[in-house]
């Protein structure tokens, strides 16, 4: 009689350098140990340095070695190539550079009847609606959201949990930022966000607004942020984002 013996279960933690994913892995890791434990990280190739000494502590600190998977561009890159420039609807260097390769590495390394993946997501509303449309958009692995379960941490509770292990919190959240990705410049963000970008980080902000006005030049009038004026959205270029920040600089 041959006797099987079922393989052991695959803890796969989407681990993107920021605070929530950070915390998801520590909640897996103190459920189910780290013999069998993956923190993918797909890398865009924008992120800020400090990010990377931030999955350098964390990996060292939990002893699990990170499994980087990346296309090899940048957002900006990707949206020469596809002739399209992502915003805050449409974001499609979330697809092509994260999903894309965490799914090929899935398929080569992760067999769905015995791998389960974590998504950091936070217990806010927002953040709980996103939940089913992740785990459908994962089949046929099956999906889990640490962090949905209680006891609920505030960013502040899992930054604070990270100083309790000696772990130093990513640059980014000091400097006013939310996220820790793409160097706090977002297709995503707001106007809000890539105005502190542009204080933040003139130097970054310069080179995104040089690439966007580059695709504008090729592909007419897109832009990543809109904005509303007398109920009429308009398109906002980063280059007059710019202008106007320069210009209440002026006058105050
Ligand atoms: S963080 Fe924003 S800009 Fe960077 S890949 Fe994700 S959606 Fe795109």
């Amino acid at each position: 009689m041959t006797t099987t013996t079922t393989p052991p279960t695959l803890h796969v933690v989407q681990y993107s350098g920021g605070i929530t994913s950070w915390a998801a892995a520590q909640r897996v890791a103190a459920q189910h140990g780290t013999d069998h434990l993956v923190l993918l990280f797909a890398d865009v190739r924008a992120e800020h340095p400090d990010l990377y000494r931030f999955l350098d502590d964390t990996t060292a600190q939990l002893g699990v070695p990170l499994t980087r998977v990346a296309d090899g561009r940048t957002p900006f890159q990707l949206f020469r190539d596809i002739r399209y420039l992502g915003n805050s609807r449409v974001a499609p260097c979330t697809y092509w550079l994260k999903i894309v390769p965490c799914r090929r590495w899935l398929e080569a390394n992760a067999d769905p009847a015995n791998t389960i993946l974590y998504i950091g997501l936070d217990a806010s509303t927002r953040d709980r609606r996103r939940a089913p449309g992740i785990t459908a958009g994962w089949a046929p692995w099956t999906v889990r959201f640490p962090l949905l379960d209680e006891p609920h941490l505030t960013k502040t509770d899992q930054l604070n949990w990270a100083r309790t292990l000696g772990i130093e919190p990513p640059e980014l959240y000091k400097l006013g930022f939310d996220h820790n990705n793409c160097h706090g410049l977002c297709i995503r963000a707001g106007i809000g966000q890539w105005t502190h970008a542009a204080r933040v980080f003139p130097e970054q902000f310069a080179a995104a607004a040089a690439a966007e006005a580059q695709l504008r030049a090729d592909l007419g009038d897109v832009a990543i942020l809109t904005e509303q004026r007398n109920r009429v959205r308009h398109r906002l270029p980063l280059t007059v984002l710019c202008q106007r920040i320069t210009d209440a600089g002026a006058a105050a």
